[in-house]
C-alpha cells in the first residue's frame, strides 16, 4: 500500500540539530510536517519557514513530550494541516552525563523519561490512525550508545538500547497491519547536543569526520517512504563504521 495523498509527519524535537533535518527532509518527500520543539520557538519557525521555502507544508507545534499529553500534538498536528499523522519521529532527547556512580536520580529519570518513556507515550498515541489507514510509520532515533558502551552515559545508554527493544517489539506487533517500526542509530553528529565534545572523538570513528544531521535524515527519509515497506523492527545505523 502506498502512502495517502494527504499524509502529515510529526517530528519531535525539531527545533534544531537531526530533528530540523529530519522535518525538511520529510517535507521534501512530500509530507506535511508538524514541527514539535520544547523551548527554542524560533528555532522551530526557522525550520518552518525553510520548508516552506522550498514549496512544503510545516507548522510549530510547542509540547514537551516528557511532560505533556501526546494526545494534544496529535490533535493538534491534525488540526493544523488537515490529515491524521501517518509518520511519527521520536526524536526528542536530551543528556544528563556523569559516571553511574555520581549520577542523581533525577539525571536518569530525566533521560528515560524523554529519550524512552515520552517515545512509547508518542508511539501509543500514534497507532489508530494508522491502523485505521492500514499505514503508518514509526522511526524512533536512537543512537550508537547503548548497543555499545559509553563510559558516564549510563542513562542515555539504557534509554536508547530500551528505544531499540521497543521498536522490535512494536513492529511485530503491527506489520500485518502496514505499519512499520524502525530505528536509526546515529554515531557522532555535529549538532548543539555534541558541540562541547571534545574533537579527539573523531580519531575513533572509521570515517575520520562527524556526521552532518543531513546524512541522518537521509535514512530516516527512506525508512519513511514506500520503498521501505518492507523494512521492519531494524536499526539502521548511521555512524561512519563506529558500530561496525
Ligand atoms: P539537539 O541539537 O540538542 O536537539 C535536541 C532537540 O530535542 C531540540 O529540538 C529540543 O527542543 C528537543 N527536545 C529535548 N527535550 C524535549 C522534550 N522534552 N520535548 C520536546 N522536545 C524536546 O540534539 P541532536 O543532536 O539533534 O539530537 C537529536 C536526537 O538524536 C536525540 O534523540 C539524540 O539522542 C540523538 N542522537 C544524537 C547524536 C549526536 O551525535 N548529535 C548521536 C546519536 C543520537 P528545544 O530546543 O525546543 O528545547
Amino acid at each position: 500500500m502506498s502512502r495517502p495523498d494527504t499524509a502529515v509527519a510529526l517530528v519531535t524535537g525539531a527545533s534544531k540539530g537531526i530533528g530540523a533535518a529530519i522535518a525538511q527532509a520529510l517535507a521534501a518527500d512530500g509530507w506535511a510536517v508538524a514541527v514539535n520543539y520544547r523551548s527554542d520557538e524560533e528555532g522551530a519557525q526557522r525550520t518552518v519557514e525553510a520548508i516552506e521555502a522550498g514549496g512544503g507544508k510545516a507548522v510549530a507545534l510547542h509540547g514537551d513530550v516528557a511532560n505533556g499529553a501526546p494526545a494534544e500534538l496529535f490533535r493538534q498536528a491534525e488540526e493544523q494541516l488537515g490529515a491524521p499523522v501517518l509518520a511519527l519521529v521520536n526524536n526528542a532527547g536530551v543528556t544528563a552525563d556523569g559516571l553511574a556512580i555520581q549520577m542523581d536520580d533525577d539525571a536518569w529519570d530525566r533521560v528515560l523519561q524523554t529519550n524512552l518513556t515520552a517515545a512509547f507515550r508518542m508511539t501509543r498515541g500514534a497507532m489508530r490512525p494508522m491502523i485505521k489507514a492500514r499505514y503508518g510509520r514509526v522511526i524512533n532515533v536512537a543512537s550508537v550508545v547503548g548497543p555499545r558502551a559509553n563510559a558516564g552515559q549510563a542513562n542515555y545508554a539504557a534509554a536508547k538500547a530500551g528505544l531499540i527493544g521497543l521498536t522490535k517489539t512494536v513492529s511485530h506487533e503491527v506489520a500485518r497491519r502496514g505499519i512499520t517500526v524502525n530505528a536509526v542509530a546515529p554515531g557522532f553528529i555535529e549538532t548543539d547536543m555534541t558541540k562541547d565534545l571534545l574533537t579527539d572523538v573523531v580519531k575513533a570513528i572509521p570515517a575520520r569526520r562527524a556526521g552532518q544531521p543531513e546524512e541522518v535524515a537521509a535514512a530516516v527519509r527512506f525508512l519513511a517512504s514506500d520503498d521501505a515497506a518492507y523494512v521492519t523492527g531494524t536499526t539502521l545505523f548511521v555512524d561512519g563504521g563506529m558500530s561496525a
